[in-house]
C-alpha cells in the first residue's frame, strides 16, 4: 500500500506539472506582449506587468523542476550513461555564473582536473549548475566563489565554496528536501524554486555519489559531491 500511495503521489505531481505547462506558456506569452506595449516606465501598469512576468517565469521554473524530479524518480538508473566532459561543462558554467553575478562582481575561480566522468550529461550539468548558481545567489557582492573538480584515491570530487551568507547548522540535514528553504522570503524574491538541492540529491544517488555540506553563518558554505572511482574516466579525452 505504501508503494502504491507513493506511485499515486508521483503520478499526481507529474500530471499536474504537465497540465500546468501549456496555460503557463500562454500566460507568459501574453504578459510579454503586453510589457512590450507599455513602454512608459512610470505607467502603473508597467510595475504590475513586470511583477506578473517575474511570477509567471517563476511558476515555469517550478513546473520544469517538478517535471525533472518526477522524471528522475521514474526513469531507471544507469540509462544512457556515457563519458561526460566535466572540464568543458564547468568552464561554460563558470562563464554563465560570471554573467549571472553581473553587478554583484563576485570573484569566480575554476580549477578543474582534465578527467571526465561516466554518467548522464544533462543530469550532471544540472547538479553542477544548481550548486554554482546557488553560490552566486546566496553570496553578497564582491564575495568569492571557488569551483573545483579533482580526482584522488577515493574518486572524483566536485566542490563549490562561497563566502556567502552561510546556513545555520540545524537546517543542513533538511536542505535537500523539496521546497525546503532556510529563508523562504529571500529564496522566493531571488527567484529560487526550493527544488534545486532535491534535484542534486536525486541525480547524485543515480550516480552512486554523495553530497557533503559544510557551512558557517556569515562566513560561507561548501558543497562537495563525491563520485566513486569507477565513474572517473581515466584516459584523457578531448572535449
Ligand atoms: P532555492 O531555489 O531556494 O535556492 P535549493 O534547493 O537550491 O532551493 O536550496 C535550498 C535552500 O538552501 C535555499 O533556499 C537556501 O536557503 C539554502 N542554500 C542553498 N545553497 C546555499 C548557499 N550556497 N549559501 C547559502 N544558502 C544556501
Amino acid at each position: 500500500r505504501v508503494h502504491l500511495l507513493e506511485q499515486t503521489r508521483r503520478d499526481f505531481v507529474a500530471n499536474v506539472s504537465h497540465e500546468l505547462r501549456t496555460p503557463l506558456t500562454v500566460l507568459n506569452g501574453y504578459v510579454e506582449t503586453l510589457r512590450g506595449e507599455v513602454d512608459d516606465e512610470i505607467s502603473p501598469w508597467r510595475r504590475s506587468l513586470d511583477s506578473m512576468h517575474m511570477q509567471t517565469q517563476r511558476m515555469q521554473r517550478i513546473v520544469q523542476d517538478l517535471l525533472l524530479l518526477s522524471r528522475l524518480e521514474s526513469v531507471q538508473n544507469g540509462q544512457r550513461h556515457e563519458p561526460v566532459p566535466v572540464p568543458a561543462i564547468l568552464a561554460a558554467l563558470a562563464e554563465e555564473a560570471r554573467d549571472l553575478s553581473g553587478d554583484k562582481q563576485h570573484q569566480i575561480d575554476l580549477q578543474a582536473d582534465n578527467r571526465w566522468l561516466q554518467g548522464h550529461a544533462d543530469e550532471l550539468t544540472s547538479v553542477f549548475s544548481n550548486l554554482i548558481f546557488n553560490a552566486v545567489q546566496y553570496t553578497p557582492e564582491k564575495g568569492r566563489i571557488a569551483i573545483r573538480w579533482w580526482v584522488d584515491a577515493q574518486g572524483g570530487h566536485f566542490q563549490v565554496s562561497d563566502t556567502g551568507i552561510g546556513i545555520p547548522e540545524r537546517h543542513i540535514p533538511r536542505l535537500t528536501e523539496r521546497f525546503y528553504r532556510v529563508d523562504s522570503g529571500r529564496s522566493r524574491s531571488e527567484g529560487g524554486t526550493g527544488l534545486g538541492l532535491a534535484i542534486v540529491k536525486y541525480v547524485l544517488q543515480r550516480h552512486q555519489a554523495t553530497l557533503s555540506i559544510k557551512s558557517t553563518v556569515g562566513v560561507g558554505s561548501e558543497f562537495t559531491c563525491h563520485f566513486p572511482s569507477v565513474r572517473v574516466v581515466e584516459q584523457l579525452r578531448q572535449a
